[in-house]
């Protein structure tokens, strides 16, 4: 049984929950739906609920026809079916666009990819200048809290303002990538969502807003135990099994903590999965209904109608204005959306504005023509070089093109998407940091940050005539993501034999030898990706890298240098010329060159780490342990802060202090080498025993860096000598 909530009076103005439900509102509803079902069952109106709580999950990748509510006969989805048969499903819904980021920008705002500006993972951010539905209901007094389960939705691409707690820890042990941590399971995100769900219990008096988002179903499908062996040969269908039964773990903490009963629930997903239609395996590329078409259920018995079904198409930017007005919170600027209460109640709320969706990818990776489609309730408009227009209602798989049959019908539609499309094209773009271009490289999107090709004489390429040329790329890349890189070389060369300007290829060419370990390879790769994107600082930086795995600095700091003239904000090239700098012996000017880019990145722990290790080294130990202990309020738990804070302690003869460090850094990731190494030194400067086998466990650990093991080693043949 669930406890009812305590509610706070609202501010003057604004309805008091109980009230409004134990008092006169609550009869005249009743009263108003007995009057109502005797006349016609249908509609019935809603009345906002101030103050009630809110879910959203996100259910990444996750096509609307794969689950058994939309009529999927293999599906084990009984909890998602569970809600949908309690509360209203939505039977066709449409992304704004088959990728991640921008998808979820737009729920989350209610604006179209053209008017928020996030047109594209890696390198598009949210404006601050935008309203969010956290930023609205944080106004409104709500707790906010986010947890999310790829990089993809890091902090850093904005969609963390109006959040109390904005959780995007990608934990290294439960992670498909364990390497690069861009991705988390997503039971374990889950568990972190508990944990704060505790948290409100003890809170009641202020309503909640959480958003769950959930990973799993992307690509590569690994469903865990038990669904893998029971979806072997669906596994893609296994990850939404699995999602399923999270989505019930988190609806039972609900329970258990009180809340259900006070709570909607909302459900859908950013976009879908072409899983081979149109020659696409994943999304992206394209905008058929596979990549774009998602779930949307509501779910709060009590106010959202049971069992309705709703079948006027209906976008994904229409989620955010839905969920404010069912609780009776103001209206987000979002000219193109629509709150979708109206068809919650049963009410026609007119004639349903046509779905426009994008991809911008295929121009931003291969310098093809980006594809619009726009689409009422019958007809779908794609907007390529050879345009294509489908009758959905008679061709749902839209195998046949009709654009050339029902030239009005498309000029039509043409002219609203011109219109629509005419109101905004915002761009948000940043540069990526070496951290983010790897993490978002783990998860498949290496070159996420390519730039465009600039002008190009003639019309672009139609994707749909090279998906297959895309395909082996991504097969190549995935490839590259899971260090399988003698595999992905071959399928880059020959894709390269076939479309010779391919940046993209190029690009990934480059990684390919550079993870391998042959800088000599890589090299003319990204000269020859230089060629075709000159702006490209990044080029530019993989160059610097490779030439100092070869030795060749001053080369190398030449590179550094061309970066930063490129772009004078890439922390990364200026650490890569300190670090340059540093090993001539130069470390004053290291310093100097460190402290810049501290100052461009203050928040950056990295760099502080960095220009502490030279200031140590240089001798400035105050000043080095300064910056330890910033990263460290940064950090709490940075396992090399601790470790060369542990090594500036024992410098200075704080050999309990030093300890101390260590072990807490130890007891944070007991696998790290190198603090092990330094509690073996502070131990043995102790003449503590206990040294001998803290040696002894550097040196038998297969994962230690060669010249730390042989350095214990060394300690311990020192130890035995008489
Ligand atoms: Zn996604």
């Amino acid at each position: 049984m669930s406890r009812p909530r305590k509610r706070k009076a609202p501010p003057p103005g604004r309805e008091s929950t109980s009230r409004f439900w134990a008092g006169a509102g609550l009869v005249a509803i009743a009263l108003a739906g007995a009057t109502l079902l005797v006349l016609r069952p249908r509609p019935t109106p809603l009345a906002p609920r101030h103050g009630l709580d809110v879910l959203l999950v996100t259910l990444d990748t996750t096509r609307a026809d794969h689950l058994g509510c939309y009529g999927y006969a293999a599906a084990r989805t009984r909890h998602l079916d569970g809600l949908a048969a309690e509360g209203t499903r939505f039977e066709t819904v449409i992304a704004p666009a088959p990728i991640t980021l921008p998808s979820h920008s737009s729920i989350l705002t209610g604006l179209y990819p053209f008017e928020h500006g996030v047109r594209n993972n890696g390198n598009f951010y949210l404006a601050p200048r935008i309203e969010t539905l956290a930023t609205r209901l944080k106004a409104r007094g709500y707790r906010t809290g986010a947890f999310v389960s790829s990089f993809i939705l890091d902090r850093r691409y904005g969609l963390d303002r109006g959040f109390d707690a904005y959780d995007d820890r990608m934990e290294g042990e439960y992670t498909q990538v364990v390497t690069l941590q861009a991705e988390r399971r997503g039971d374990r995100t889950a568990l972190a969502l508990d944990r704060w769900i505790d948290e409100r219990a003890k809170e009641p008096d202020a309503p909640f807003f959480a958003w769950l988002h959930l990973y799993d179903p992307h690509e590569p499908y690994r469903p865990p135990h038990p669904f893998r062996d029971l979806f072997a040969k669906d596994p893609y269908d296994g990850e939404i099994a699995f999602v399923d039964a999270i989505v019930a773990s988190v609806l039972d903490r609900l329970r258990g903590a009180g809340l259900l009963d006070r709570t909607l629930v909302v459900l859908t997903g950013d976009h879908g999965e072409s899983l081979g239609e149109h020659g696409e395996t994943t999304h992206s590329m394209f905008v058929y209904e596979g990549a774009i078409r998602v779930p949307l259920v509501f779910w709060r018995p009590g106010l959202v109608p049971a069992g309705r079904v709703v079948r006027d198409p209906v976008r994904l930017v229409d989620v955010a204005p839905t969920i404010l007005d069912l609780v009776g919170a103001p209206a987000l600027a979002a000219p193109q959306a629509r709150s979708l209460v109206p068809l919650l109640e049963g009410r026609s709320a007119g004639p349903s504005p046509p779905a426009y969706s994008e991809t911008l990818l295929p121009k931003f990776y291969m310098n093809w023509a980006p594809l619009r489609s726009f689409r009422d309730s019958r007809y779908k408009l794609i907007d390529a070089p050879r345009p294509e227009l489908y009758d959905l209602a008679n061709d749902p798989g839209e195998t046949t093109n009709l654009y050339a049959e029902r030239r009005s019908t498309a000029e039509a539609l043409r002219e609203g998407l011109v219109r629509l499309a005419a109101s905004g094209n915002a761009m948000s773009v940043q540069t990526l940091d070496r951290e983010a271009m790897e993490k978002l490289a783990a998860l498949g999107y290496i070159g996420a940050g390519a730039e465009l090709r600039e002008g190009g004489s003639g019309s672009l390429a139609d994707p749909k005539d090279f998906i297959a040329l895309f395909d082996r790329l991504r097969q190549a890349n995935s490839a590259v993501r899971d260090r399988r890189f003698d595999e992905a070389i071959p399928i880059l060369k020959a894709v390269l034999a076939d479309d010779p300007k391919n940046a993209f290829a190029t690009l990934i060419l480059g990684s390919a030898y550079m993870g391998k370990g042959s800088s000599r390879e890589a090299i003319p790769q990204f000269r020859r990706y230089l060629e075709l994107v000159p702006t490209s600082s990044y080029a530019h930086q993989w160059i610097a890298i490779c030439l100092v795995r070869l030795g060749e600095r001053e080369a190398a700091l030449r590179e550094a240098e061309a970066a930063l003239a490129l772009d004078p904000r890439f922390t990364d090239a200026r650490v890569l010329k300190a670090g340059v700098l540093a090993t001539r012996g130069e470390d004053e000017a290291a310093i100097r060159v460190l402290q810049e880019a501290v100052a461009t990145d203050p928040a950056k722990p990295m760099v502080r780490l960095d220009l502490a290790k030279v200031l140590a080294e240089a001798g400035h130990r105050e000043e080095a342990r300064a910056e330890y202990e910033t990263v460290l309020r940064l950090e709490p738990d940075s396992v090399p802060a601790l470790t060369g804070l542990g090594a500036l302690l024992a410098g200075q003869d704080d050999l309990a202090a030093a300890e101390t460090a260590l072990r807490r850094a130890l007891g944070l990731d007991p696998t790290a080498a190198q603090a092990r190494f330094n509690l073996a030194r502070v131990l043995e400067r102790a003449r503590r025993p206990e040294a001998v086998a803290e040696y002894r466990r550097v040196a038998e650990d297969e994962k230690a860096p060669p010249d730390l093991r042989a350095a214990a080693r060394s300690h311990l043949a020192d130890g035995r000598r008489p």
